[in-house]
């Protein structure tokens, strides 16, 4: 199995992120975001060995930030990025590694499957190097004279760089000793590892990373990921039926032979999603906030149970995630609705589509929802609220 070493570049200084702590060091879930880079690494597979470049003066941050990884002494880095990466590649030189995957200590947040990913596209025949990164989807403007806009630039073959960048090891040593031995002008330039290996003329792929792999550059770019915690919970429901000719589900009217019966709509999907959410807050049950005993609720559209619901979450500075519903019923049959009921619950939840799923089954004739009685309705809710 071909070595790769995962050379992490933690020498930064972080002027741009406020404090005097720099970045790669600040506490994020009570681990250092170098802690969370190094764990994403070590889990990737092909990555074979980790060294980290350092700012001189900062061993005690990385003593601190480092525990529980079995390291070899980490590498001073060098004045610019550039020449500490160029540190880290002399230190491995001694005995190199097949490849190196160079990776930005602050960026935490990178899936050990994209590192993976990008180590295959660069071991590649005829390949020296791959990196990850994300097509651009914004669209780009140039702008003169401080704020008018002079131009689009198209964006078709624009992608943003990320790391890790993975390169065969050799060439990319002796790409980078070619690059420190250039004028300041040029060599501050090249702003990342591959630009250095373009220069020397390595052939380097893009690799489709994510948008989670960013970087931390801003105090609430922490604040956000430390004070943020994820919660699931359960609901459950079930409403029988009675006379009508359509039964409300997840805010759709499906025509059916009967109804469900009930005090509201009896739109026990909607029900059900109603107290998962309740559930993810401890806010109680759907009975507590709309009570069965008050006759203002008789007949109420059960989407005002959800946005409720939804509200609370919002009321505490938390998102909705995920919902994930499972309807139980012989008849009628979901599938054809599963769609506008995906496209009903997204809306009245203020969420995208991608972020609700329904399913439905059946339970093989057996038990009142066998029977053709009732439809029963079971919900996830994934939510995201401040730590308390
Ligand atoms: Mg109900």
């Amino acid at each position: 199995m071909p070595t790769c070493t995962a050379l992490i570049v933690a020498a930064g200084r972080g002027s741009r992120f406020g404090g005097s702590l720099p970045k790669q060091y600040a506490l994020l879930g009570g681990r250092s975001v170098l802690w969370h880079s190094l764990g994403a690494l070590r889990a990737a597979p092909g990555i074979t060995h980790m060294r980290v470049v350092i700012a001189p003066g900062d061993e005690g941050h990385y003593q601190a930030s480092t525990q529980g990884f079995d390291l070899p002494p980490p590498i001073l880095g060098g004045a610019s990025r550039q020449l500490s990466v160029l540190n880290g590649l002399e230190a491995l030189a001694g005995e190199p590694p097949d490849f190196v995957a160079i990776h930005d200590a602050a960026r935490p947040f990178v899936r050990p499957s994209d590192i993976a990913g990008c180590l295959a596209a660069a071991a590649a025949p005829g390949i020296d190097g791959a990196i990850l990164g994300v097509a651009l989807a914004d669209t780009l403007k140039q702008v003169e004279d401080g704020n008018v806009i002079s131009g689009t630039i198209p964006r078709r073959r624009l992608w943003r760089a990320q790391t890790p960048q993975v390169f065969r090891f050799k060439p990319l040593l002796h790409a980078h000793r070619a690059a420190a031995a250039l004028g300041t002008t040029e060599a501050t330039a090249l702003t990342d590892d591959a630009a250095v290996a373009e220069r020397a003329g390595l052939k380097v792929v893009m690799v489709a990373g994510s948008d989670d792999n960013h970087k931390v550059t801003t105090a609430e770019d922490l604040l956000r990921a430390s004070t943020m915690e994820t919660r699931t919970a359960f609901g459950f429901d079930v409403h029988g039926f009675g006379p009508g000719s359509t039964v409300m589900l997840g805010g759709v009217a499906v025509p059916h032979i009967q109804a469900l019966s009930g005090h509201s709509d009896a739109d026990v999907a909607l029900h059900a999603l109603t107290d998962a959410i309740l559930g993810s807050i401890g806010a109680g049950d759907i009975g507590l906030h709309f009570p069965p005993s008050d006759p203002q609720w008789r007949g109420e559209s059960s989407d005002r149970f959800l946005r409720h619901a939804v509200g609370l979450v919002a009321e505490r500075g938390g998102r909705i995630v995920h919902l994930d519903l499972t309807l139980v019923c012989e008849a009628p049959r979901i599938g054809p609705h599963r769609q506008a009921m995906v496209d009903s619950i997204a809306r009245i939840a203020g969420i995208s589509r991608e972020r609700v799923s329904v399913k439905a089954t059946t339970t093989e004739g057996l038990g009142f929802t066998g029977r053709r009685e009732g439809i029963a309705a079971q919900a996830v809710a994934t939510v995201e609220v401040p730590k308390s």
